[in-house]
């Protein structure tokens, strides 16, 4: 291996356990993942040394999907994982038969499996970017962290992609709530919970006959922040448990918060009852962020590690890489340890030859703001007056026209696209497509724009 590879090698795998300790509790990550070391990685596959042979199995059984998502997120490609059993790799107690499960020191009417689940000090409001794509959802988390139970988002559930900050948002506000005094401390019982460690933490009590301790637990909760729950699905004991606990909770003014990957209405195998419920309060989107916010992310992700970051390169990464803000945090942690590893300025040069590959992988999508953004500069006006009501003439053509690219161009229905213009209607649009075909595309000049501006949509980059 050159020392090129074993230097991506190693930042890979830094960035792959990373990623994993985000999404697992401190318990799971201490005992099934930090004992695993990387033997050999390509785009298409890992080797992955385990300290015991039933490591490949419990990973393989309950990992595996998250081991290949987090491959692929960063590798960009589907990703095939081999264990190998290496005795030379300690385990982290060779003494015990099969790992624990148990935490040692928590308190002792809290069943063990309880053990409180670990927020990240990085999610917190502060080092969230707003944008359009997401201001409704900071807005509405900010407003319960401040209040919580006693506003109307009851629950509140945030719906949103993969990577798009859902669990940023949920953990801020647990952060928020513990530190902002607002719940008395013997009261203060910010319970922060994957769905997944819900439906194992009672799988646990079931076996060890703790059913009741485990839903007194989560019963007292102050603030119960479940995350991700679409994977309650066809999980029908603990949907039930978990039905109970939310009736108790919300019947008692407490505070619950919910995330999910698509609308309530859409979750597949929940419970219609329980759907019913997540519909209560408010619940509200988190959309891919916009060009503009993509770079403030990465900007203000830059400064908080000490490093310039120029427009251009921003400008650069942002342009590529449009859909998953965790992609984007990788490219500029990429960018980043190349940076130091070899004593080279962050430049364009250097962010095309260290991501071009991640790029390039990628089919290039028109999307709507993309067009938005080419309209406006090829007008040279402001993307905010193309979505605005103005009806100056140069305005309302470019805004016309706008619509007519993105309903040649992008999938979207005339209702989204509606939406990304300023909320407008789909009787607007389609007033806007008319105006187009039966009007500009007759005009010699205003047919001249939009010719070279489909030209340009050949070339989204
Ligand atoms: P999700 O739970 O929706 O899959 P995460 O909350 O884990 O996504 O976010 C993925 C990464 O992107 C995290 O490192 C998070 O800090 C970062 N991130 C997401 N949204 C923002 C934002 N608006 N501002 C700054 N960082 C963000
Ligand atoms: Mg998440």
């Amino acid at each position: 291996m050159d020392s090129n590879s074993f230097i991506e090698k190693h930042i890979f795998w830094d960035r792959f356990l990373k990623i994993i300790e985000e999404r697992v509790n401190v318990q799971s990550y201490t005992t099934w993942f930090k004992p695993l070391v990387l033997i050999d990685f390509s785009s298409d596959s890992l080797v992955i040394s385990v300290p015991k042979p039933y490591y490949s199995s419990w990973l393989e059984e309950h990992y595996m999907p998250l081991l290949k998502s987090t491959a692929k997120t960063l590798l960009n490609n589907n990703i095939s994982i081999k264990f190998i059993v290496s005795s030379n790799i300690d385990s982290p107690d060779d003494t015990q038969e099969s790992p624990s499960l148990f935490q040692p020191d928590v308190e002792p009417d809290i069943p063990a499996f309880s053990s409180p689940q670990a927020i990240n000090p990085r999610f917190k409001f502060d080092s969230f970017v707003i944008g359009s794509s997401n201001q409704f959802a900071h807005a509405a988390s900010k407003a319960v962290a401040d209040s919580p139970g006693s506003t109307a988002f009851n629950p509140l559930v945030i719906y949103g992609g993969v990577g798009l900050g859902k669990t940023h948002l949920l953990q801020a506000i647990a952060s928020r709530c513990f530190s902002s005094g607002k719940l008395s401390t013997e009261n203060n019982r910010v319970i922060y919970v994957s769905s997944e460690k819900f439906t194992m933490d009672f799988i646990m009590s079931i076996q060890n006959n703790m059913t009741a301790q485990n839903s007194s637990y989560y019963r007292t909760a102050s603030v119960l922040l479940v995350d991700d729950i679409q994977f309650f699905n066809n999980k029908e004991r603990t949907q039930e448990e978990f039905f109970h606990i939310f009736n108790v909770l919300h019947q008692s003014g407490k505070q619950i918060v919910l995330t999910m990957d698509r609308p309530p209405s859409q979750l597949k195998g929940l419970a219609d009852r329980l759907i019913n419920r997540f519909q209560w309060g408010l619940v509200t989107d988190i959309q891919p962020p916009d060009f503009e916010t993509r770079v403030a992310i990465l900007k203000k992700k830059a400064d908080a590690d000490g490093v310039y970051l120029d427009n251009s390169i921003a400008h650069f990464i942002a342009e590529n890489i449009t859909s998953n803000i965790r992609e984007l945090e990788g490219s500029l942690i990429r960018l980043l340890a190349y940076s130091s590893l070899y004593g080279e300025d962050i430049s364009t040069e250097m962010a095309s030859k260290v991501l071009g590959d991640t790029f390039r992988k990628k089919p290039t999508l028109i999307t709507i703001e993309f067009l938005q953004r080419l309209v406006s500069e090829y007008f040279s006006l402001q993307k905010d007056l193309i979505i605005s009501n103005s009806r100056r003439k140069e305005i309302s053509i470019a805004r016309h026209i706008a619509i007519y690219l993105c309903k040649q161009f992008t999938d979207s229905s005339l209702k989204t696209i509606g939406l990304h213009f300023g909320g407008r209607d789909h009787s607007t649009v389609i007033h806007s497509l008319h105006t187009v075909e039966k009007k500009y595309l007759k005009d010699p000049s205003l047919s001249k724009h939009i010719q070279i501006l489909t030209e340009k949509t050949k070339n989204p980059v």
